[in-house]
């Protein structure tokens, strides 16, 4: 795939041209640059990526030629353009998950689940994404318990049913994690059962592992002024394409992706962008 820059790195307030420009760092971005892989990032340079560093913070697509702003005063100027800029995990908001970050915090049971066997971990949320985690876990850990703030899940009926009938899963309803602690690691949380109410009640729980479950934000914003998402930001592409609603931009991972959020689905859709790109590059160099 022709990946070239023929440039080289511009300086600020000056433009750079390019055939295929790739925003994203993830499996989705560097499949895209690559089309198949092994170690990611050093496979894309080694089939002629140029990899900069910056954030693309605005776009302007009504050109035949796709301008994107880097950085607030870098520019460049692509035919085509795959965007992969993921999806954010929610957090909490809580210091104490910045203290235990890879100490015993998460937000990815499937990546981080292994380290916790036979252990006792806490998934955070009441959607399908805790229902699913929290299930999975439950086949790894010793306990798992599941945090819900009100007294209902929001997960479906199905989901909803796999938790309940799954022993080593205890719902802690109605209750919020306000801190965690522990010496060298999470050691435990501390929660708030029924808070702001007259039986409000600090609970304790003895964890080695505290999943996050409670969302995902795509990184989507720098590109809605132009491209078509849903309500919650997931850019929109035409099934079974990564082709979104502007000629000559595509979509691949998390970005696009509310459902699978797994590298090999980000990687899949890569390659789908790929293809897709260099098919407009062909056509529209006819
Ligand atoms: P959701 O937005 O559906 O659920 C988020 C959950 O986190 C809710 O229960 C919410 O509580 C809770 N929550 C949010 N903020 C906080 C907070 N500050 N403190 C405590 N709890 C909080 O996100 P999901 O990631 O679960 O799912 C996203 C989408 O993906 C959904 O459409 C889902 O159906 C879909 N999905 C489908 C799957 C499947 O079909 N197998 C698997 C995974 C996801 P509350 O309910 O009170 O708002």
């Amino acid at each position: 795939m022709d990946l070239e820059s023929g440039s080289q790195k511009p300086a600020s307030g000056e433009t750079e041209r390019v055939r295929c420009l790739i925003i994203g760092s993830g499996p989705a971005g560097y499949t895209a640059a690559i089309y198949m892989m092994e170690d990611f990032k050093k496979q894309a340079a080694r089939f002629g990526t140029e990899i900069r560093f910056g954030i693309a913070t605005d776009v302007d697509f009504t050109g035949k030629t796709r301008r994107v702003v880097i950085d607030e005063n870098k520019f460049v100027d692509a035919d085509t353009i795959i965007i992969a800029t993921g999806a954010t995990a929610r957090y909490l908001g809580l210091e104490a998950e910045q203290k235990y970050a890879g100490m015993g915090v998460s937000a990815c049971a499937t990546c981080d689940g292994f380290f916790y066997k036979q252990k006792d971990v806490a998934v955070v949320g009441g959607g399908d994404t805790a229902a699913e985690e929290a299930t999975y876990l439950a086949g790894l850990c010793n306990k798992v318990y599941l945090i819900v703030r009100r007294n209902v899940l929001r997960a479906s009926k199905a989901m909803q049913a796999k938790v309940m009938n799954t022993p080593n899963i205890t719902i802690l309803w109605e209750h919020q994690a306000i801190d965690l602690y522990g010496e060298n690691g999470v050691e435990g949380a501390v929660l708030v059962k029924k808070k702001g109410t007259p039986r409000e009640e600090i609970v304790k729980i003895k964890i080695d592992g505290f999943f996050l479950a409670i969302g995902h934000t795509p990184n989507s914003d720098a590109f809605k002024k132009f491209i078509d998402t849903d309500e919650i930001g997931y850019i929109r592409t035409i099934p079974g394409t990564s082709k979104t609603n502007v000629p000559g931009v595509f979509a691949a991972g998390d970005v696009q992706d509310p459902h699978y959020r797994q590298a090999v689905t980000a990687a899949g859709s890569g390659c789908m962008a790929a293809i897709d790109a260099e098919r407009y590059l062909s056509e529209i160099s006819k």
